[in-house]
């Protein structure tokens, strides 16, 4: 079964590339019916593990991904990792290397010096001898040390490694023990069995490393989708200093996950000159042979527009859902409905949202210095104070279009046109110059409202 996997090592949050190699990961697996694992590489048992799974899983709930079966934690894994080095240790694969520190240091001296590249020199590598007191030894692959490695990457294509540039006898256990990232990496992909790998390129140079173990250890060589990284907008590696990078920042800061996540797939690969994808739509059209060979660029600004998308269009209910994170109730509001669609054509996040909720629904403590002197002087507040004694005698129906007529007929019984009231309304209703349409908010408001509203500003303004 086409199984992915996504495999953090623990930080305590989600990051947005990670999240993305994660998606790419789990539209793959769930297009073509297979298994999405997750497994976490705390080797480096200092890092606290629970905490990052507790991370991930909030950003994977937020954003409507899962994953199938249980959790794979590398730091349970010891007596595997250690029963595979014995194997390869017992049929001559690997070798135990006693060079002590100051050998290390004296090569590493001498090949400097040749302006040669530091690398081990294989001195143990068919050593039969007695072996030195006092050195704990390391465990070394026997590593291929001439011709190539190559593998087919489903995005880069054919990559070719000189194995002599590139392949010492690496380690693969330290002198405590401990495996190395290469090895655990390959005994876990196989174990687990993951067909398909999908991570960022920064893992190229571990993959031929990676190949010369499954080759020892007469695995199944997965395939290698090797995705380029995110840049920020002045090209280096994308990182705090670009804007958010934790995963659940962006919850915060008003950024549904539908958006999120449309934002993150585009980030790397395109089906034709669509923007705009639901997960359904992703899960379907997703093809990892499709994700583009360069690398992409983070911009504030699509996300911003993917938002804005996503809150104009989404259902109701979905939006008011996603308004509870920041303490709004759509739903137990008069007119909530209402006052939602109202806004939502304008607002670029739910924090703006929210803000525009609240010009409306809380009486203006003051007004827009600018907007008044643009706009107000005597002569309109006037023309306010005859509205205001006409609305007092409306009896018609209070909605938008019932206002709206109503105010045209005022209107012309003055001689006036909306462009000498509308302003003066708009900011006795919500204390600035821009907002959605008077006369939705109006209705919105209600007639008692409404006046007490003009009546402070004709008072206060
Ligand atoms: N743990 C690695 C990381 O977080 C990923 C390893 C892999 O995908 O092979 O970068």
């Amino acid at each position: 079964m086409l199984t992915t996997r996504f495999a953090p090592s623990p930080t305590g949050f989600l990051h947005v590339g990670g999240l993305r190699t994660a998606l790419y990961n789990y539209l793959y697996a769930r297009k073509m019916g297979g298994k999405f694992l997750l497994r976490i590489e705390d080797t480096d048992l200092k890092r606290n593990s629970q905490q990052a799974v507790v991370a991930i899983r909030e950003a994977f709930n937020w954003c409507g991904l899962d994953y199938d079966g249980e959790v794979t934690y590398q730091s349970q894994r010891f007596e595997i990792y250690k029963k595979y080095i014995d194997e390869l240790l017992k049929n001559g694969k690997a070798y135990k290397c006693y060079m002590s520190k100051v050998e290390l240091d004296e090569l590493r001296a001498s090949q400097e010096a040749k302006k040669q590249r530091p690398r081990y020199d294989g001195r143990y590598r068919d050593f039969n001898g007695t072996p030195p007191a006092g050195i704990e030894p390391v465990i070394r692959i026997k590593a291929p040390n001439e011709g190539k490695i190559e593998f087919k990457d489903g995005i880069k294509g054919l990559v070719s490694f000189n194995c002599d540039d590139i392949l010492d006898d690496f380690i693969i256990a330290r002198s405590d023990g401990t495996p190395t990232y290469n090895f655990t990496v390959v005994i876990d992909d196989a174990l687990m069995g993951v067909t398909h790998i999908l991570r960022g390129d920064d893992h190229l140079s571990n993959t031929p490393k990676q190949i010369v173990l499954y080759e020892a250890l007469d695995f199944k060589i997965p395939e290698f989708f090797h995705v380029a990284m995110i840049n920020g907008s002045d090209g280096a590696k994308l990182s705090k200093r670009h804007g958010a990078t934790d995963v659940m920042e962006y919850k915060d800061m008003g950024y549904l996950p539908e958006a999120l996540l449309n934002f993150l797939v585009r980030l790397g690969w395109s089906h034709g000159d669509d923007e705009i994808f639901s997960l359904n739509e992703m899960i379907n059209l997703f093809d990892p042979h499709d994700i583009n060979k360069s690398a992409s660029t983070y911009n504030l600004s699509k996300l911003e527009w993917l938002n804005a998308h996503y809150i104009k269009t989404l259902p109701f209910e979905r939006l008011a859902d996603a308004l509870e994170h920041f303490d709004m109730d759509f739903r137990a509001m008069p007119k909530g409905q209402m006052l939602l669609d109202m806004l939502r054509a304008r607002a670029k996040t739910l924090v703006e949202l929210k803000s525009s909720a609240f010009i409306i629904i809380n009486e203006p403590k003051n007004y827009d210095e600018k907007a008044l002197k643009k706009f107000v002087n005597d002569e309109s507040k006037a023309l306010c104070r005859l509205y205001l004694d006409a609305l007092s005698s409306y009896e018609g129906a209070f909605d938008a279009s019932g206002i709206e007529s109503f105010t045209m007929k005022f209107l012309q019984a003055n001689n006036k046109s909306l462009k000498d009231i509308a302003q003066n309304i708009r900011i006795a209703l919500t204390g600035g110059a821009v907002s959605p349409g008077i006369f939705e908010i109006m209705e919105f408001l209600g007639q008692a409202q409404i006046k007490t509203r003009i009546a402070n500003f004709i008072k206060n303004a």
